[in-house]
């Protein structure tokens, strides 16, 4: 092995956790690689976040246009052009590749276009090249997952979504209920499409506060989106009318043009070589690491969606720079602590939320420990007109100092909304806390801090 193809640090995978590690690192002089099998920037910047929000912009401006004659402008639509947003969005993607590579290029940080391979303790593979490094990061992230059933292939994911639909479907199906099946439905919804979602139980994004999920249900049905229950697929089918949804229980769903798999991801890590190495993953395959992000081989961390963590760009980033910063950094103790993460979800009206849900605060308080603080509101933008889209909050508190655990938001801004919020709890705010903070007037956020 030539001196050349040895590195400080080589992270597989060139997404949101593999470059932030590995710029990081590099800004500490360390001489780093990145080695990607396909688009730098990964899923968020490719088929994730970055041309979902603008999808998302685009709903969005779909609502405004509703909207406008309240405002008294006389708007003539002519309809919207599918094709022309997804060129400019492809653009703007294409824009951001070139960035990333250039940000690479500046720090001296070599790119390997390929297929990584860990072979041994601080050994890696490109497609036939071999690398060595002191440091190896596996940062590999995910893949949608298509279920196991007849006909399964008929159906497209979110990466489908952004790589291939150059037209607004009429009739769209989503199975799913988590974060791409409501957002995308949101959408959908908004520039047109009939949707209809297929949800195995009897709500969506079942994980979070349930006040959150009965508001977007309630939006939902307001704008016209169909919401399936107990409907869990058992074949896909295509006859002459188009899709067919067949459910266990025997129900046929007919009339779509197409039907998106939004039922989670898998990590990636087919042909990474993990077992040989002794890398130790779940049932599911993540990557099992220390607080650290250290695996079960020394000198090989794992960060990013491939953990099985919370599934977010700003985790797997944090994760990445954290490491550095340990590693290189003079930090002995950094590390990424995964208690209260804010997120947001791109549903319309959006979610903003952080800390514990209501059900898991009774779960780990005492009862009599727990209160809870609610306000809905039509918030003023919506006063003009007869579209109404009410705005919900939930403040959680714990103890006799009720101390803020859990802020959950649905409705306009509640996205822009959470970051602060987050930042107050992170620091052990307290109800009185929120009651002593004078309140922005006239906004929506103000009610977080005037409830009682
Ligand atoms: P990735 O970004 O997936 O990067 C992994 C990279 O590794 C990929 O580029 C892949 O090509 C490459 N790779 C895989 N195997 C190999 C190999 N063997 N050799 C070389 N390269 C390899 N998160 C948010 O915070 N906000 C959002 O709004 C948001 N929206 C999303 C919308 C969608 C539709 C999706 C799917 C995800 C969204 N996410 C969002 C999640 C976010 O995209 C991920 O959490 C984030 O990209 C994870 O970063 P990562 O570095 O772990 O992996
Ligand atoms: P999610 O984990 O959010 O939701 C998937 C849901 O689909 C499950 O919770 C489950 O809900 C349902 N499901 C699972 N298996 C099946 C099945 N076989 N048939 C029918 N339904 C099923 O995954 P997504 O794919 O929506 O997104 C992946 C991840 O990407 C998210 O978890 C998130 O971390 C990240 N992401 C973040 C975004 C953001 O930050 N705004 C946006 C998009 C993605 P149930 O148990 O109710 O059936």
């Amino acid at each position: 092995m030539s001196e050349n193809s040895k590195y400080d640090v080589i992270a597989i995978g060139g997404g949101s956790g593999g470059l932030a590690m590995v710029q990081r690192a590099a800004e500490y002089g360390k001489r780093c690689a990145v080695i990607e099998a396909g688009r730098l920037g990964g899923t968020c910047v490719n088929v994730g976040c970055v041309p979902k929000k603008v999808m998302w912009y685009a709903a969005h401006q779909a609502h405004a246009l509703e909207d406008a004659a309240a405002y008294g402008f006389d708007v003539n639509l002519n309809g919207h052009d599918w094709e022309a947003l997804r060129r400019s969005r492809d653009a703007y993607v294409a824009r951001l590749n070139g960035i990333y590579a250039g940000n690479l290029e500046r720090k001296n940080i070599n790119v390997f276009k390929g297929f990584g391979r860990i072979t041994g303790p601080g050994r890696i593979t490109v497609d036939d090249r071999e690398l060595s490094a002191d440091c190896v990061v596996l940062a590999t992230g995910g893949y949608p997952v298509i279920p196991d059933i007849p006909g399964a292939e008929l159906g497209m994911t979110s990466d489908d979504f952004f790589n291939t639909l150059h037209s607004r479907p009429r009739r769209v199906g989503i199975v799913g209920s988590g974060y791409i099946a409501t957002e995308l439905a949101g959408v959908f919804r908004a520039l047109g499409s009939e949707v209809t979602i297929f949800v195995r139980f009897d709500s969506v994004l079942r994980s979070f506060d349930p006040m959150l999920q009965e508001k977007l249900l309630a939006q939902m049905e307001q704008d016209g989106i169909r919401v399936v229950s107990n409907a869990t697929p058992s074949c896909l089918e295509r006859n002459e009318d188009g899709l067919t949804l067949v459910t266990r229980d025997g129900r046929r769903h007919s009339e779509m043009d197409e039907l998106v798999w939004a039922i989670g991801r898998a990590p990636n890590v087919g042909g990474l070589g993990l077992a040989d190495v002794g890398i130790e993953t779940d049932d599911r395959g993540f990557i099992q690491t220390d607080k650290f992000q250290e695996t079960s081989l020394a000198g090989t961390f794992a960060i990013g969606d491939i953990t099985g963590r919370e599934a977010l760009t700003p985790v797997a980033i944090a994760a990445g720079r954290r490491l550095s910063d340990r590693l290189f950094g003079g930090m002995p103790g950094r590390y990424l602590d995964y208690q209260t993460i804010a997120t947001a979800i791109f549903t319309h009206p959006p979610i903003g939320t952080v800390g514990l849900s209501e059900p898991q605060a009774r779960a780990q308080y005492p009862d009599q420990q727990v209160r809870v603080y609610t306000s809905e509101f039509v918030p003023m933008y919506y006063a003009l007109m007869e579209r109404k889209v009410r705005a919900s909050m939930k403040l959680i508190t714990v103890g006799e100092e009720e101390r803020v655990v859990g802020c959950h938001v649905i409705g306009d801004g509640a996205d822009e909304m959470m970051q602060g919020f987050a930042v107050a709890i992170r620091m052990g705010a307290c109800k009185r806390d929120f009651d002593d903070t004078i309140a922005i007037h006239p906004t929506s956020a103000e009610e977080l801090v005037t409830m009682r």
